[in-house]
């Protein structure tokens, strides 16, 4: 115990260092996005967030878009509470069997246009999960899924970058699918 207490007190940072992220970069895409939503779709755009296995690193990241500092509903992106709310979901984690039930409920309580990001390594491949016997995999595997943020975890501005995308595609595919059901 001695041992180690002593070596601990030696031993350097195990931690890797944080990504530089200078202040403006995500000021400057928030308010891109922000103007995206407005201007192509009218009105703050709606997300619900369903967690369908993930280890909570993606969480994490997605959480830290609603902090102090990035404060993502102030730009007229918000993240609510029941799936009816919704436009889009938001799927993180590798699809586990527990909750597949869970995701198509979810996706079947959103009206139309409904729409699907799927957020992680793991919700867009299966990430270090496939091949699991209790997971399904990619989120992909059983709803259409209309963007895929990679990474484990993506940090907010890969999430912010993938969001500025998302809403640029919404005005160029006016008639999409999801509008059907
Ligand atoms: S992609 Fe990485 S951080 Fe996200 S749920 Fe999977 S293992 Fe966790």
């Amino acid at each position: 115990m001695r041992r180690t207490l002593i070596e601990s007190l030696f031993r350097g940072k195990l931690t890797e260092p944080a990504p530089r992220v200078g202040e403006a970069e995500p000021m400057a895409l928030l308010t891109e996005l922000g103007e995206t939503a407005r201007g192509r779709l009218g009105r703050s755009l709606a997300i619900r967030e369903l967690d369908a296995g993930s280890c909570n690193g993606c969480e994490l990241e997605i959480t830290a878009l609603g902090n102090a500092f990035h404060d993502l509903e102030r730009f007229g992106l918000k993240f609510v509470a029941s799936p009816r709310h919704a436009d889009v979901l938001m799927i993180t984690g590798p699809l586990t069997r527990n909750m597949l039930e869970a995701m198509r409920s979810a996706y079947e309580a959103m009206a139309a246009p409904k729409f699907v990001i799927a957020v992680g390594d793991c919700a867009c491949t299966g990430g270090v999960f496939a091949g699991s016997p209790a997971c399904i995999g990619a989120a992909a595997q059983i709803l259409d899924v209309d963007l895929r943020i990679p990474g484990c975890p993506p940090d907010p501005v890969t999430l912010l970058k993938g969001l500025i995308g998302f809403a640029n595609a919404l005005a160029s595919a006016p008639t999409h699918r999801s509008t059907q059901s």
